[in-house]
C-alpha cells in the first residue's frame, strides 16, 4: 500500500472530521482551513494527482465535483464557492492524493496568487 496521508485518513488510522461518505468518496474539514468552509473531498482509490488520473477515473472525476456541489448546498453556501484542483508543485499540491478544496463563507480574491 503506498504511504499516503489520505489514504490513512480514508482508512480511519489518522482521524478527521468526516463532512459526508459514499462508497467511492470521502470528504472531510481541512486542518488548516483557508475560508468558513474548507473541506477536502477525495476519491477512496488511490490517483496521485489530477495528471494521474486514467480514462477509467472520468466518472470518479466528475462525482467528486458534484459531492461538492451537494455539501456547498447543504453547508448553506448560496451566495457562492469555489473549487479547487492543485497539482504538482507549480500548482501548490502538498498531498499527493488527488483533492478537491471546496471553500466557502466568504468573498474569495481571483487571481488566487
Ligand atoms: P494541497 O496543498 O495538496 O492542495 O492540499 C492539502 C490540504 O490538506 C491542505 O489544505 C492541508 O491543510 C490539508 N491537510 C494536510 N494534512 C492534513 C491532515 O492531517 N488532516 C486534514 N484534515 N487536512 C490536512
Ligand atoms: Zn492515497
Amino acid at each position: 500500500m503506498v504511504d499516503c496521508l489520505f489514504c490513512k485518513i480514508i482508512a480511519g488510522t489518522i482521524p478527521s472530521s468526516k463532512v459526508y461518505e459514499d462508497e467511492q468518496t470521502y470528504a472531510f474539514a481541512d486542518i488548516n482551513p483557508q475560508a468558513p468552509t474548507h473541506v477536502l473531498i477525495v476519491p477512496r482509490k488511490h490517483i496521485a494527482s489530477l495528471d494521474h488520473a486514467a480514462p477509467e477515473d472520468i466518472a470518479a472525476l466528475g462525482h467528486l465535483h458534484t459531492v461538492a456541489a451537494d455539501i456547498a448546498r447543504g453547508q448553506g453556501l448560496a451566495n457562492g464557492y469555489r473549487t479547487v484542483i492543485n497539482t504538482g508543485e507549480d500548482g501548490g499540491q502538498t498531498v499527493d492524493h488527488l483533492h478537491v478544496h471546496l471553500l466557502g463563507g466568504r468573498s474569495l480574491h481571483w487571481p488566487p496568487g
